[in-house]
């Protein structure tokens, strides 16, 4: 069994004008032996509606395939009052009566600590709700900000006890490492992993703290230092999510690396066949309460 935690439909709007349907992320999961796949909005979040799908167009999607896709909802910390005092349950309540089993992908060009944010964090607790976040630095357009070393997240999960994140994109996987420079927040960094990083720390200090493994940054960030990232992948095996971040139609299997690397995984033995299987689906399996109607 494979779960991706991290999967999109939708548009990209600006130079590749590709639109993604599920019967295409269908035959993609066939072509890579995954057996379900969380279906991620983007665009009730202004930054994120590059990808041209909100919390409709995934339920509408999903529900050609109920088996096999997996329906998660957005909420822009923004919306309604723009304000910290804002009530979602109206919404939290339908999506979660819909089907939706998490809340993401949640990018505003926000700090991940400003108070609308951790609004939506507690709410999304009270429902149960996994919230995948992605932590980007300028220039970049979207993405959650943080500073160096994360105490924004560090915050988060400190306030928000009830509330799972699950840590995505390049800012947070940079800091898997310790020392990091300015420019290695915005992108994939190289070489070895210096100890001391802000991510291994919160993963061990917070039971709340969740990462997918999806998109180039959180391949590179478990391959650059190879010795590390399966000493990681085993240190924090209740704690990972298989995903794949796949969301352009014209993407190959060798594009997205971690099809393979994590087959490898298990072909090779490089991890323990305990660790592989939690991070393949049951700690998936677990967030998203799925064995309640599957
Ligand atoms: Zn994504």
């Amino acid at each position: 069994m494979l779960i991706d935690f991290h999967a999109h439909i939708g548009r990209v709007s600006q130079e590749r004008k590709e639109s993604l349907e599920a019967s295409q992320i269908i035959s993609r999961l066939d072509e890579w032996g995954i057996d379900k796949a969380c279906v991620l909005a983007l665009s009730e979040t202004p930054e994120g509606n590059y990808l041209e799908a909100d919390t409709e167009d995934v339920l509408r999607e999903c529900s050609h395939f109920p088996k096999r896709l997996i329906p998660f909802c957005l909420i822009d910390p923004r919306f309604g009052l723009n304000s910290p005092d804002m009530d979602f349950t109206f919404l939290l309540e339908e999506y979660v009566a819909r089907g939706c089993r998490g809340i993401g992908e949640l990018l505003p060009k926000m700090s991940i600590d400003d108070p609308r944010c951790l609004n939506l964090f507690h709410q999304a607790g009270r429902f149960k709700l996994p919230v995948v976040i992605d932590l980007h630095s300028r220039p970049v357009s979207y993405g959650l900000e943080d500073a160096p070393g994360l105490p924004g997240l560090e915050r988060v999960l400190r306030v928000c006890p009830e509330t799972i994140i699950v840590g995505h994109g390049p800012t947070f996987w940079a800091e898997i490492s310790g020392q990091v420079s300015a420019e290695e927040r915005q992108g994939y960094p190289s070489g070895p992993v210096k100890p001391g990083g802000a991510v291994p720390r919160l993963m061990k200090t917070y039971p709340n703290l969740f990462a997918d493994l999806s998109a180039g940054s959180g391949y590179n960030a478990l391959t650059r230092d190879l010795s590390f990232g399966l000493d990681f992948l085993e240190a924090f095996q209740d704690k990972l999510l298989f995903g794949t971040d796949y969301c352009v139609r014209s993407h190959t299997r060798n594009e997205v690396k971690i099809i393979d690397f994590f087959h490898r995984l298990k072909q090779e033995k490089l991890i323990s066949l305990d660790a592989w299987e939690k991070i393949a689906w049951k700690n998936a399996a677990r967030l998203l309460n799925y064995d309640r109607k599957n």
